[in-house]
């Protein structure tokens, strides 16, 4: 017996990158519903290609509509969100992906990439200012020029990067690991077909200690295993003023007396994160109606 980390998921086939030797074999679970992560730490037996079991996770992502199997990722230690200078990036997206990381009690990092096209920095720089004041880390970059920075922030950690296509995550993952291009190819081969290669997360260990999983395509996260307390609570900025408003229910919208609106009104709450906040509620109720 083995443990191994699981490095990428094909339908019931797993990649798993054993401990014992370090190589990366395809496995299969013993038990027919298992359902692994990427990230997920399993044990495997010493030789073969079966899995055993699931070591206990530390915490773990959802996939939007929020069925149970469609994990993204597993046991993380930081969210990389990265946006661009250009296109126009949404920041609701950021909100969600910082409450699903709050959630997990996951560090976010937002990294700003483009950096070098001057022109459209100064509004980048603005439309991140409500997520640099309430304590996220902006770190501000070119993937085309250099990376060693973000480098830096991903050293020892388990990341997932995430962002909206065209924000440069595929020149930032192929700048930080040469050979995820490599690998890539690769899977297209085994599994004679390039589509795979598109809808999975894949993790990378890298040279200077942790690992980085990729998830190829917008990654919409899951909120709605979070209780409504729990996801007031993602938002960081009103945390500590939840349970202060005067109705026990507050829907933080109109009601007299709420503490979030107050926040709000005072600038500890950016306008944009209370309307997220807002929607994020409203598809709670509806989730929830849908379920009676
Ligand atoms: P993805 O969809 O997020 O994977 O984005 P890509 O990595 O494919 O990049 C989208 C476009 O942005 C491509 O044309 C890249 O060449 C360009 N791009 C990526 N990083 C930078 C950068 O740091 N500076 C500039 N000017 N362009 C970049
Ligand atoms: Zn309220």
């Amino acid at each position: 017996m083995t443990h191994g980390t699981i490095v990428a998921a094909f339908g019931r086939q797993y990649e798993v990158l054993r401990d014992d030797t370090g190589e990366t074999t395809r496995c299969f679970p013993r038990a027919k519903k298992s359902n692994f992560a990427c990230g997920d730490r399993v044990a495997i037996a010493a030789a073969g290609d079966v899995i055993d079991e699931l070591l206990p996770r530390r915490n773990l992502l959802y996939r939007a509509d929020a069925f149970k199997e469609k994990l993204i990722a597993a046991n993380l230690t930081q969210v990389v969100i990265v946006v661009a200078t250009e296109p126009g990036f949404n920041d609701e997206l950021i909100t969600r992906c910082l409450c699903a990381a709050e959630s997990q009690d996951i560090q976010a990092l937002i990294v700003l990439n483009k950096c070098d096209l001057s022109d459209s920095l100064p509004l980048a720089r603005e439309a991140l200012r409500p997520f640099a004041e309430i304590g996220y880390p902006v770190l501000e970059l070119s993937a085309k020029e250099d990376v060693s920075a973000l480098r830096e922030r991903l050293q020892g950690e388990i990341s997932l990067l995430v962002g909206q296509s065209g924000m440069g995550k595929s020149t930032l993952t192929n700048a930080l690991i040469p050979e995820a291009q490599a690998a890539t190819r690769e899977i297209s081969t085994v599994l004679d077909s390039g589509k795979h290669t598109t809808t999975h997360a894949r993790l990378y260990k890298l040279p200077e200690g942790g690992a980085l999983i990729d998830s190829p395509g917008l990654q919409v996260f899951g909120l709605a295993q979070l209780g409504t307390g729990e996801l007031e609570a993602s938002f960081r900025e009103i945390r500590e003023l939840l349970g202060t408003c005067r109705f026990r229910d507050c829907g933080h919208a109109k009601e007299p007396d709420c503490a979030v609106l107050q926040a709000v009104a005072q600038g500890r709450m950016h306008p944009r994160r209370h309307k997220t906040l807002l929607a994020l509620l409203a598809e709670k109720r509806a989730s929830i109606t849908a379920l009676y």
